[in-house]
């Protein structure tokens, strides 16, 4: 375990990978587009020689994510989440195999992560405005009480009807923490199918990552300064790697001067503490998202460990006492300060 204690202040509140796409010597671009999906800032990048291809493929991945929300969102009446969560304690509902595969992924992770990472967090989730408003903690029955409505298990799955039941009326399902991921890996997937043999999609830190930029060089992810966001504190690069962040730093509710953020521990009710940010680095963007959001539950010394166990899956960690911790085999100078691309590269302009 690395344990560094950050000297500097700049360093020490939060992380917001960015992707930086470079100028380009060879004929390729990488060619942007930047947009509201899922309620959440999209960046789509993609490199080609031909500006078509390039923007019909952002196109078609922009389209994916589209069709994605419409049918995990558990905001739109329409979506057949909302289908399975009004049909709560009633009755089971068929859904599509990719919803229900998403369900089933959600599932696998939960029992990964003992029950840490749940998309039936909502009943506790309800207690709590994180945008700001909240002036009174509720009260600890109210929590202890929607708890009991917590429950992956008791989300019950039917193969022969792709059919999902959720057994407790007061049970709802929803995917905050993993739909990003899942859309960000399907928007590649689409772009790639096209012809697209490198890019970037990048949902305001949930990013993916595939090939390199149209120089040959790695895609260099900066890790914001929180304290002046235009500023890159220290680089990671990426080619076909899922870079992936929450922190209490957007969304969260602030009573009598404490700070909670929007994760829920399933097993309380209450936000999870312990720590401010947290960044997975694997090569699946879905599963960093929902890992992401386990760690942050799980804490600093639990979560750090767990990571430790997992082959391939890398994490930097920033506590409640502004430490920075990474998991063992990701290396120091991954996130030690580097010249930035810029420096190195005449070419380049990052333009966090
Ligand atoms: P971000 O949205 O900042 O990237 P996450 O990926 O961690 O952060 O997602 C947080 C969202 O996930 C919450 O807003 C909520 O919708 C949902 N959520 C909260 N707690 C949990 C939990 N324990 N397990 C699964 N989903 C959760
Ligand atoms: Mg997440």
């Amino acid at each position: 375990m690395h344990r560094l204690r950050l000297l500097f202040m700049v360093c020490l509140l939060l992380m917001q990978p960015q992707a930086i796409a470079q100028g380009a010597p060879s004929s390729a671009k990488a060619h942007k587009k930047v947009l509201l999906l899922m309620g959440t800032r999209f960046e789509l990048v993609a490199v080609s020689e031909n500006e078509h291809l390039a923007n019909k493929a952002i196109e078609v991945g922009v389209n994916e994510i589209k069709r994605i929300e419409a049918l995990i969102s558990e905001w739109q009446p329409t979506s057949q989440t909302s289908a399975i969560n009004r049909a709560a304690g009633s009755m089971p509902v068929s859904v599509d195999p990719e919803l229900y595969q998403l369900i089933e992924r959600s599932i696998k992770v939960s029992k990964l992560t003992d029950g840490a990472f749940d998309i039936s967090f909502a009943a506790a989730y309800k207690l709590w405005k994180f945008d700001g408003t909240m002036t009174k903690m509720p009260s600890p029955e109210e929590v202890a009480a929607s708890v009991k409505h917590i429950g992956y298990q008791r989300i019950k799955l039917n193969p022969a009807n792709y059919s999902v039941f959720l057994d407790d009326p007061e049970m709802k399902i929803g995917f905050g923490a993993i739909g990003k991921g899942y859309a960000a890996n399907r928007a590649r997937d689409v772009m790639r199918k096209m012809g697209i043999k490198a890019g970037v999609v990048n949902a305001a830190g949930d990013m993916i990552t595939w090939g390199k930029q149209p120089d040959g060089q790695p895609w260099f992810v900066g890790i914001a300064d929180p304290a002046e966001k235009d500023k890159v504190f220290s680089w990671l690069t990426a080619s076909e790697t899922a870079i992936v962040t929450s922190g209490d730093y957007e969304k969260y509710a602030e009573v009598d001067g404490k700070r909670y953020g929007h994760i829920i521990d399933p097993r309380t009710g209450y936000p999870a503490t312990g720590l401010k940010s947290v960044t997975i680095i694997c090569p699946d963007a879905e599963l960093a998202d929902a890992l992401t959001t386990a760690t942050y539950v799980l804490g600093p010394e639990d979560g750090l460990y767990f990571i430790n166990q997992l082959k391939g899956v890398e994490c930097l960690l920033i506590t409640d006492k502004d430490e920075m911790l990474a998991s063992d085999n990701l290396s120091l100078h991954f996130y030690q300060n580097r010249k930035s691309p810029e420096k190195e590269n005449k070419t380049g302009s990052p333009k966090p």
